[in-house]
């Protein structure tokens, strides 16, 4: 094995909550091949695997990860220009690919910046924002199946995206590699002027000086969940260090030592209150992985616990 395992890692600074336990094994690819290795490694010890990328949209238990934690945004995060196609490994931030295509005078992305996730993160999750998704753009994606125990390629309209899912998203795999294609190009001035715009909207809106992970819950059908929330009267409210912020009821803060449970706590408590004040049912975006005690409301599908 030419990569390195470190045992017994931290996951706090792991992720965008500063929140989490340990990994019992840790490591941080910088190949496919590496990859397979730490996969065939795993699964020779039957050492449960969990992927992660910047850890943006992840609730990472107190009590850790009891397996391997393999994050790729660290060494596994190239790119590769062909006209107008680009191809990057999982582990590339979204915002870096953005950044790149708004320079390059393409269109298609440019709403997607501040993201803070990775372009794996992003592709399982089909990130998106305001009028832009990464399924607009992307052509084709490379996976590993962990069920089938190989490569995959499948196009965009194989991969069955919706709103914050895909295919991959319910398929045990791991995203190794993405290509986007850009039709149209644009005005260069005009798309980095969008892209700051977009960036203004986010500093205005978000609290983004606290750790969080964006935006708890999915939007419900026909309504939006900070608006739920705020009119169930529960913007501020606490348990522990874990808050929901005054400035965007959708997103939990943490002021300062929150445990993950505290967090589970508080979506817990949010999905009753709303329930029974709206009758509408939130389901939780954020990802949760590793064990928890609190329990939340419905038959809520907790990927990675
Ligand atoms: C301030 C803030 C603002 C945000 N705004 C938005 C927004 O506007 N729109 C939006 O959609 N999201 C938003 N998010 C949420 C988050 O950034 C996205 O969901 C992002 O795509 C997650 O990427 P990640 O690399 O951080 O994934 P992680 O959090 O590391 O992982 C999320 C899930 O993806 C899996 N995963 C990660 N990489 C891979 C891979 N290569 N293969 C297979 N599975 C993988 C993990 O196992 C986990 O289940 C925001 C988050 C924050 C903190």
């Amino acid at each position: 094995m030419n990569m390195v395992i470190q045992k017994n890692v931290s996951l706090k600074n792991k992720n965008t909550y500063n929140i989490g336990g340990k990994a019992d094994y840790y490591c941080e690819p910088g190949s496919i091949d590496d990859i397979l290795e730490i996969l065939q490694w795993a699964d020779s010890r039957r050492v449960p695997l969990l992927v992660i990328g910047n850890g943006s949209n992840l609730l990472i238990s107190d009590k850790g990860w009891p397996g391997v934690v393999v994050n790729l945004s660290k060494n596994y995060n190239k790119c590769e220009w062909d006209n107008n196609r680009v191809t990057a490994e999982s582990g590339l931030m979204l915002n870096k690919l953005v950044n790149q295509v708004v320079d390059l005078g393409f269109c298609g992305m440019e709403e997607l910046s501040g993201i803070p996730g990775t372009i794996g993160g992003g592709v399982i999750m089909n990130a998106g924002a305001f009028s832009m998704t990464l399924q607009d753009t992307i052509h084709t994606v490379t996976y590993y199946d962990l069920e089938e125990k190989k490569i995959y390629s499948r196009k965009k309209d194989e991969l069955e995206f919706g709103y914050r899912s895909s295919f991959l998203k319910r398929k045990p795999s791991i995203v190794l590699t993405s290509s986007f294609s850009f039709e149209k190009k644009c005005d260069k001035e005009i798309l980095a002027s969008k892209r700051a715009e977009i960036q203004a909207k986010r500093r205005d809106k978000q609290p983004l000086d606290y750790p969080n992970c964006g935006s708890v819950f999915k939007r419900p059908e026909k309504n939006y969940a900070g608006t739920l929330i705020e009119t169930s009267g529960l913007k501020g409210m606490r348990i522990g260090d874990a808050e929901v912020s005054g400035k965007h009821a959708n997103f939990i803060i943490n002021k300062g030592n929150a445990t993950a449970e505290d967090v589970r706590a508080l979506i817990s408590l949010i999905q009753k209150t709303v329930l029974d004040k709206t009758g509408v049912m939130l389901e939780p975006e954020v990802i949760f992985a590793g064990e928890f005690k609190t329990s939340l409301v419905g038959t809520i599908k907790t990927d990675n616990s």
